[in-house]
């Protein structure tokens, strides 16, 4: 059976087809800390490849799942059946207003060229400019500057992917496949997170009108459509920035003040603790337990006012030279690698509960949820991320092995952010780590809209199964061994 769909895919494919071992070990793992082995991995040359891969898969009924970067944290591009890696599909095309781009660009390419030309593509994952664009409309990703501009999702105005049937489709152009979608759509607003950002399940709330129908397939991590292309909406980049780095002795108060802050508008507002500290080369005060780095893209005097009126904390540094601003956004960025560093293996917990959001006036709620589970199970945790969208990643240090301690914890985190309006993912997507918690996310009745859009764009599940709708539990299976 293996070898006669390797053989189809050979005789049909113009780009590459791989099943040598070390190409599948490659492909079973990213940048999460699971593992599933591929039966094959395709290279498409172009859109006909993704086209035939799909239908010979469906034939010989095996699953395809795309992959971009690998950069994903929580196991979204990794499958057993034929792996689709979108490398070679990376033109990129520069208008005044958008930029059409092929889904495998890599971030950094697409941001040289739109540099070149005074323009910039807002989302900015702190994985900066490894991960691929099919990989941030995947993931729904956004970054620090999504308290100003929204994520990936708020930031496209076109789509061209391939469905489950090996069907190219362009939303929200192609209108009967877009009125489908839009008629199907049934929402329970009131299990609906009511955070700033979101990558759990699918976008439902982000289709208000025939217009948008492409947003269901940003953040649908594969499994509705493998995206050939994408049309970004793209600004000039502002004329001037101001950053500034504040102190604060108890991360509670800074959770209390981002609540003040956000009401200037900054285009970021974004929290490190203790552990990123540890690694910057600064005289902090003794007491210093988080830093905030706010940041602002316009009304750079006004802000400067309104913010210094309204902080509690102490503010260290102001910086507005390109150069010195880098360098410490360099640190920003580097709080999963500095967690990394800090951490010996056997005692890295698996991204699980890394990526929750809550409404910003319920931070500090979560801060207390979190320092109970740190009690409770004995576990210690490093924590940043942008806390201007309530949306903190947690890094667990403890036994790696005790599986059924790491479930319980994200049973437990999860049932309080559920309950206090929030999502289980803002920007990772649910993947192996959450798609068993979507459904309890979601509630019945947006769950079953969830399943009727999977029906209409890949209604034999060949594409990227047991991700977002699934009934098995994958939460601590295949976990890399260490
Ligand atoms: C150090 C570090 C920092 C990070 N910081 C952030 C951050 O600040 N914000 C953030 O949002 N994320 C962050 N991430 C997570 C991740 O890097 C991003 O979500 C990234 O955008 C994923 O891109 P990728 O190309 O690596 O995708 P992959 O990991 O290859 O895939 C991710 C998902 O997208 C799907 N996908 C890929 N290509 C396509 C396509 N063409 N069509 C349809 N679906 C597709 C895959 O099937 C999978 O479900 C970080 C990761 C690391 C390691």
């Amino acid at each position: 059976m293996k070898k006669s769909i390797l053989k189809t895919l050979e005789s049909k494919i113009k780009g590459e087809v791989h099943n040598e071992k070390y190409f599948r070990d490659f492909y079973s793992v990213d940048s999460s800390s699971y593992q599933l082995i591929p039966q094959i991995i395709v290279i498409p040359a172009d859109k006909e490849d993704i086209i035939k891969t799909i239908k010979i898969a469906k034939k010989f009924k095996t699953s395809v799942t795309v992959r971009g970067a690998g950069t994903g944290l929580v196991g979204s591009a990794l499958n057993n059946g034929i792996i689709v890696d979108m490398k070679k599909i990376n033109s990129v095309k520069i208008n005044k207003k958008s930029a059409i781009v092929g889904s495998g660009i890599l971030k950094g390419h697409l941001d040289k060229e739109l540099q070149n030309k005074g323009k910039f593509f807002p989302p900015n994952p702190s994985i900066g400019n490894f991960c691929s664009l099919g990989g941030m409309l995947g993931n729904n990703s956004s970054g620090s500057r999504s308290v100003k501009y929204g994520s990936t999702v708020d930031n496209v105005k076109e789509i061209t992917f391939i469905d489950g049937n090996g069907k190219i489709i362009t939303l929200p152009k192609n209108k009967k496949i877009g009125e489908k979608i839009f008629q199907n759509i049934t929402i329970d607003d009131k299990k609906i997170p009511k955070t700033s950002k979101n990558s759990s399940g699918y976008q439902l709330k982000k289709v208000t009108s025939n217009k948008e129908t492409h947003k269901i397939i940003i953040g649908s991590e594969g499994t509705l459509g493998i995206i050939v292309s994408a049309k970004l909406n793209i600004l000039d980049i502002p004329k001037k920035k101001i950053l500034f780095i504040i102190e604060y002795n108890s991360i509670f108060e800074a959770a209390k003040n981002s609540q003040k802050i956000i009401k200037t508008s900054p285009s970021t507002l974004e929290f490190v603790d203790k552990n990123t500290l540890k690694n910057i080369k600064f005289d902090f005060d003794k007491s210093t337990k988080c830093l905030l780095f706010i940041e602002y893209d316009e009304n750079i005097s006004k802000s400067e006012k309104e913010l210094k009126s309204i902080i509690s904390g102490k503010i260290i540094q102001k910086l507005n030279s390109v150069s010195d601003m880098e360098a410490w956004w360099r640190h920003r960025d580097s709080s999963l690698h500095y967690s990394l560093k800090s951490i010996k293996r056997e005692l890295r917990i698996p991204h699980i509960i890394e990526d929750a959001a809550v409404p910003l006036d319920k931070m500090p709620k979560m801060f207390s949820v979190l320092k109970k589970i740190e009690r409770k199970y004995k576990v210690k945790m490093i924590i940043y991320g942008h806390i201007g969208n309530g949306n903190i990643h947690v890094r667990l240090i403890s036994n790696r092995k005790n599986t059924k301690m790491i479930k319980n914890i994200a049973i437990e985190y999860f049932n309080e952010v559920i309950t206090n309006k929030g999502t289980i993912s803002a920007e990772h997507g649910d993947g192996l780590a959450r798609s068993e918690f979507v459904r309890k996310q979601y509630g019945q009745k947006n769950y079953q809209t969830f399943k009727k859009i999977k029906k209409i764009l890949d209604p034999n599940n060949v594409l990227n199964p047991g991700k977002i709708i699934t009934k098995k539990s994958t939460i601590v299976k295949n976990l890399e061994k260490c």
